[in-house]
């Protein structure tokens, strides 16, 4: 089945926006089989709309168009897909969409605005896709053996109806179904992975790729098959020996985070968290609590950018001054402040230079991070060369990579 994307919008051609709904379709697409082959932009101008519809209904069988579904003027997707199957003068006001929409405004305390009615149109050959998140429903149009599947341009509307109306319904036309558990290492190298898996690795169904990603080596394991559960039964006895092969460097599978991995580990332990953070900003914190029920273990981040700050939330005077504010025994300290302070079981440090000049002989770009538990002090540093951002976020991961090293040990010991 040959597909293509058309998203609509001017704001992405102007590059205020960036196309992910369009990368989004394109990376779901792969496990159903259906062939992605052009990808388009256009904005909300009607005769290049119609001339990219009408290219795109001439050359694919399934045709996505995000954006346009809008109550305003320049929001023709609909029109211009009811022109584009030939059904322009059968588009109509569909009472039960119309009565939903109304509910809809109720519900918000809004008065519908009347121009807003296009909203609830429908043709002859379009199913209404449900939008909970928002008020424009999506299309799904089948006319002559080919498919058109209009949605939203809002991310959040387009990807809420995605996996509750459009899965199900491309399902049913793929001819077989791609399924794949990624797994997630840490501390291995892409070749070290690959040598592991060696003896994994001639299979070609399932096959297994390899991966270098910013969070570590993800091997992706990928089986086709008539039906998903038959893809699973492919798949499971080699993630069980790649598991195996891999052993702890394993850290999670698919879209868990390493963040994700960390909190589900301390909620098991019972152990909280405090962290001060100086060169991330703020970014552990944020990290941290980007994981539905971080408060079971998160207590709270202390940013301490300053060397006062420091010093007025716990750190030593004299390790400052000894050792400077970027160093192995200011992290211990901070580690050491965060715990003390806010009553936690454990305490993470982290100090270093994100950006710009040297600090005090230091490149920019080093980090130091301490892990304290009251006992036993773990510590790691390390140097990032692509920049600021790379250089914060990074270090949010090897925070969390020492936080998961520590779990595990502990773990196995009281196991052991
Ligand atoms: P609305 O009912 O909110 O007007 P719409 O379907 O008309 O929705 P647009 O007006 O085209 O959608 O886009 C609304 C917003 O959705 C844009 O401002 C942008 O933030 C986001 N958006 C639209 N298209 C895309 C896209 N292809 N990728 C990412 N975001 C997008």
């Amino acid at each position: 089945m040959r597909s293509e994307v058309i998203s609509v919008g001017t704001e992405i051609l102007l590059g205020e926006i960036t196309d992910t709904n369009a990368s989004f379709i394109a990376s779901q697409l792969p496990q159903f089989g259906i062939d992605l082959l052009y990808v388009s932009q256009v904005g909300d101008n009607p005769d290049r709309l119609r001339e990219v519809f009408a290219r795109a209904w001439g050359r694919s069988d399934l045709v996505f168009i995000t954006g346009g579904l809008g109550p305003t003027q320049d929001d023709i997707t609909r029109e211009t897909v009811a022109w584009m199957v030939g059904e322009a003068d059968q588009m109509a006001v569909d009472a039960e969409q119309e009565r939903i929409l109304r509910a809809m405004m109720e519900r918000g305390g809004r008065r519908m605005p009347e121009q807003n009615i296009k909203q609830a149109m429908l043709i002859p050959s379009a199913q209404p896709l449900a939008n909970p998140r928002g008020t424009a429903p999506g299309w799904w149009v089948e006319k002559d053996g080919k498919y058109v599947c209009v949605m939203p341009g809002p991310p959040q509307e387009m990807t809420r109806m995605w996996e509750h109306e459009v899965l199900s319904r491309l399902e049913k036309l793929a001819d077989g179904i791609l399924v794949s558990r990624t797994l997630k290492t840490t501390g291995l190298g892409e070749s070290t992975v690959d040598e592991m898996l060696a003896p994994l690795l001639s299979s070609t169904n399932p096959s297994i790729g390899i991966y270098f990603r910013s969070d570590g080596v993800h091997a992706r394991i990928s089986a086709k098959a008539a039906t998903r559960e038959e893809a699973w039964r492919l798949i499971h006895p080699v993630e069980d020996d790649a598991r195996r092969i891999l052993g702890q460097a394993v850290w999670g599978s698919d879209d868990e985070t390493i963040t994700g991995a960390v909190g589900r580990m301390l909620r098991d332990q019972r152990l909280t968290l405090a962290v001060m953070e100086s060169a991330t900003g703020g970014a552990v914190g944020s990290a941290v609590t980007d994981i539905a029920g971080s408060s079971d273990y998160f207590v709270g981040s202390l940013v301490t950018y300053s060397g006062q700050s420091k010093v007025d939330l716990g750190v030593q005077p004299e390790i400052l001054a000894m050792h400077g504010l970027v160093s192995q025994q200011t992290a211990e300290a901070m580690a050491r402040a965060a715990r003390e302070r806010l009553h936690a079981d454990l305490g993470l440090g982290i100090t270093g230079i994100a950006g710009g000049d040297e600090l005090e002989g230091q490149p920019p770009g080093t980090m130091h991070i301490a892990l304290w538990d009251g006992d036993e002090m773990r510590y790691s540093h390390s140097r990032y060369y692509q920049g600021r951002a790379v250089a914060k976020s990074r270090a949010v991961l090897q925070a969390m990579s020492l936080l998961r090293e520590y779990l595990m040990a502990r773990a196995a010991n009281a196991e052991g």
